[in-house]
């Protein structure tokens, strides 16, 4: 059995979609990329994800497919919570991603005749592994409906620019997190004060 990988860090967005929008930030995503996610999320256990980490093998064709439609979710949710960030409208169309996934991981009965009795059966709306995605779309489509007052905000780091949702008190929190990039700006201008007490 595959060991399941690590998880390697807090997720800190409050919100799951926010969380997957947030993932490996460039380009491509990795099955145990993804995988970790999912244990992150706590959306599979650990015994889950090393039974799912060797389909990258034995189910090639499914990880692929599931990929691809994370890729498709990803883009297309890091480009609507950009512009609920920036309070610009985007089109319909971008949701259908979202609409793909709740439409797959829906399921259905269906009659099954064995050993001379018919009987109803709850079927997966399609034998891969695109449950795995059901939550985060339903994450997303909640998000959505709470529209443009969704306190979706990114990181005040330029450098970071990862999604959050601000749901502190106040309402003015800037930072994913205060240990990332909070600490780092306060020691940045600490530094700046510093210097420029200096040369004055
Ligand atoms: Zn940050």
């Amino acid at each position: 059995m595959v060991a399941a990988p690590s998880s390697k860090s807090p997720l800190v967005a409050g919100r799951l979609a926010l969380d997957f929008a947030n993932i490996s930030s460039a380009g491509d995503l990795s099955w145990e990329d993804f995988v970790t996610f999912l244990i992150d999320a706590h959306l599979v256990s650990q015994d889950r994800a090393a039974r799912l980490l060797p389909f990258l093998k034995t189910e090639p064709r499914a990880v692929d497919a599931v990929l691809l439609r994370t890729l498709r979710l990803r883009e297309s949710l890091r480009a609507i919570f950009a512009c609920i960030v920036d309070r610009e409208p985007f089109p319909t169309s971008w949701a259908e991603p979202v609409n793909e996934i709740l439409r797959i991981t829906e399921g259905h009965d269906e009659l099954v005749f064995r050993e001379s009795a018919w009987s109803l059966k709850f079927v997966a709306r399609e034998g891969g592994l695109e449950w795995l995605l059901a939550a985060i779309a339903r994450s997303a489509a909640e998000l959505l409906v709470e529209g443009p007052a969704a306190p979706i905000r990114r990181c005040a780091n330029p450098s970071c620019g990862l999604f959050f949702y601000d749901d502190s008190r106040t309402h003015r929190r800037r930072w994913c997190s205060m240990s990332a990039c909070g600490n780092r700006h306060k020691v940045a201008s600490f530094l700046r004060r510093q210097s420029s007490r200096r040369r004055s």
